[in-house]
């Protein structure tokens, strides 16, 4: 058959790969971002209390008005932007599919859009699906004197050309843990003055960050927000990731286009989910306690981690890890990926992984990307295989 592939050069995603190792080896998996817990069994109740009020046909197109209300009101009290839940909010099928929709909305053929690497690896085929040119601007990595990675916007700045459409920004950030500062968005703010350039910001991990300030969303500055996509979604916040129900916040006209992609994409996302996410939700407690319960077993990795040969970084935000692994090989990261899987039973993800070339030296940083969304039991096991090493 003569078929000429839109994305040649993509395979199947790292997650999946390290996934699927994962269970042929029969290794624990700190690979793949996912709880390895249930979900609150309230929550799941009211999922099925929603089937059987009979919430089982086509829900409204952009999201049951309940979600969009939910929404508005967390958005409201914590970012102190007021959405229209009928004209700028609207619920996806996770934040991949917000992601794709916003970017297959606004980028045209040639379009250029800066994504900053490393990056979350849905970005880059959902811009060339839509005909636009990736332009990629490396993160600053970790140094002797700072070990998070940091964007650098003087190098942004200078990718910015006349053809540039869309910045997609992602904090707290994967597979690093960074978190934005008010000087980064004031960075960004300078950037985009004077500019028509439009703003992606995928903020998933929105709920799970450590740093005294909390999380800067985009919605939260004006000259920001009023040309934002702002997308997020609940398999994060609630432990539901096989659910697949996220959101996108976003000013009318950009809205518009983008439900014009979300309704052919998908049309519209599970009516029993949305509903019990919608009661679930309604009560702030169910994410806004999510750092202290995430920060126990981050600090539960990092303290197993420090007992091994790995070099644990900070992590401000995500429920990831990055460690440093130079004490144990001088392997390429994806090299060393597989040979923990293999010979030590740990699945981790390499970081190398979200850059364009992931067999470059300058992708490779000797880390290797851990999620602590597991139990006390996952975590402890690991640290042990990881301690005879
Ligand atoms: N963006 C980032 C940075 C992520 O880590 C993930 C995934 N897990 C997603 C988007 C996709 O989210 P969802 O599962 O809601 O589609
Ligand atoms: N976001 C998850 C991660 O970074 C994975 C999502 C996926 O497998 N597509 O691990």
């Amino acid at each position: 058959m003569l078929l000429t592939s839109k994305l040649p050069d993509i395979g199947t995603t790292i997650f999946t790969v390290m996934s699927k190792m994962a269970l042929d080896h029969n290794a624990i998996n700190l690979g793949q971002g996912f709880p390895d817990f249930n979900a609150d069994p309230r929550l799941l109740e009211l999922v099925n209390e929603a089937m059987l009020a009979g919430h089982n046909q086509y829900p409204y197109m952009p999201g049951v008005d309940s979600l969009r209300e939910v929404i508005r009101d967390k958005v409201s009290s914590l970012y102190k932007r007021n959405y229209n839940k009928d004209t700028e909010i609207t619920v996806t099928s996770g934040a991949t599919e917000a992601i794709m929709a916003s970017v297959l909305s606004i980028v045209n053929t040639g379009d250029e859009v800066i994504v900053i690497e490393p990056n979350y690896d849905s970005y880059v085929p959902a811009i060339r699906l839509a005909g636009g040119v990736p332009v990629r601007v490396s993160m600053d990595p970790p140094s002797n004197l700072d070990d998070t990675f940091h964007v650098n916007w003087d190098r942004v700045s200078a990718a910015v050309t006349k053809k540039t459409k869309l910045i997609m920004v992602n904090f707290p950030h994967n597979p690093t843990g960074a978190v934005l500062t008010d000087s980064d968005l004031n960075e960004l703010e300078k950037i985009i003055a004077g500019t028509d350039i439009l703003l992606l910001s995928d903020e998933v991990y929105e709920h799970i960050i450590f740093t005294a300030q909390g999380h800067l969303s985009l919605a939260s500055r004006p000259k920001l927000a009023e040309r934002s996509f702002v997308i997020s979604s609940f398999g994060k916040t609630t432990h539901t990731t096989g659910w697949k129900i996220g959101y996108c916040c976003a000013p009318e006209a950009l809205t518009k286009e983008l439900r014009k992609i979300h309704q052919f994409l998908v049309f519209t996302v599970p009516s029993p989910l949305q509903h019990a996410l919608a009661n679930y939700t309604s009560d702030s407690s169910t994410y806004l306690n999510l750092p202290e319960f995430y920060k126990t077993k981050r600090d539960r990795l990092a303290t197993g981690l420090s007992r091994t040969r790995f070099k644990p970084y900070a992590c401000p935000g995500t429920f990831f890890m990055l460690a440093d692994y130079s004490a144990i090989s001088d392997m390429p990261e994806a090299e060393f990926a597989m040979w923990l899987t293999k010979e030590h039973g740990v699945t981790v993800i390499p970081v190398s992984a979200f850059y364009a070339s992931p067999d470059a030296i300058e992708a490779n940083h000797g880390l290797v990307r851990f999620c602590f969304a597991k139990t006390d039991d996952t975590l402890d096991r690991a640290i042990e295989r990881l301690m005879q090493i």
